[in-house]
């Protein structure tokens, strides 16, 4: 299923306005809830031009009320969700946006099953279609002398080799 949503991602009148792509940024939201529109939401009250991420990972939490009440929807852990046209550049890594993707895995530090499972379809599948892309965490990408973070709260060398690239 995610599969195919990013293939429509990129298909169709878009491919040819395709930009050049040579790094996938990972992300996390840093909330233990959410998806592409609250995401969209939050950049959108930043005052940015609405959700700076490309592809959206969700956990089965996609809004507050559903972990406040304590309601999973399992139904809903692992699904892909486009954010930002792939054709446009992302807001999501300062002086890296131009020529990277950016996908944001629900979550502060715990991730799921599902979501590593469709992470790694993404990605591989995006390497696939944009020959010699590199997979980064958000803390490998940063500009010198920023302030230092963690995102996506995964040792990407671990993620790496976990993915085989
Ligand atoms: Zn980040």
């Amino acid at each position: 299923m995610p599969r195919a949503v990013w293939r429509e991602a990129w298909q169709g009148s878009r491919w040819k306005r395709m930009r050049e792509i040579t790094e996938i940024i990972l992300h996390c939201s840093d909330s233990e809830f959410g998806d592409a529109k609250l995401i969209d939401d939050w950049h959108r009250a930043r005052g940015w031009s609405g959700i700076g991420y490309h592809f959206v990972i969700l956990n089965p939490y996609p809004d507050d009320a559903a972990l406040r009440l304590g309601r999973p929807q399992f139904d809903q852990d692992g699904v892909v969700q486009e954010g930002r046209a792939l054709s446009k550049p992302g807001a999501h890594c300062e002086g890296r946006n131009v020529n990277s993707v950016g996908i944001c895995l629900i979550g502060k530090r715990l991730f799921t099953a599902a979501q590593f499972k469709s992470l790694v379809e993404l990605t591989t599948g995006l390497i696939k279609q944009f020959a010699g892309t590199k997979a980064l965490g958000h803390y490998e990408a940063q500009k010198p002398g920023s302030v230092i973070k963690t995102c996506p709260n995964l040792d990407m060398e671990w993620m790496r080799n976990r993915m085989g690239l």
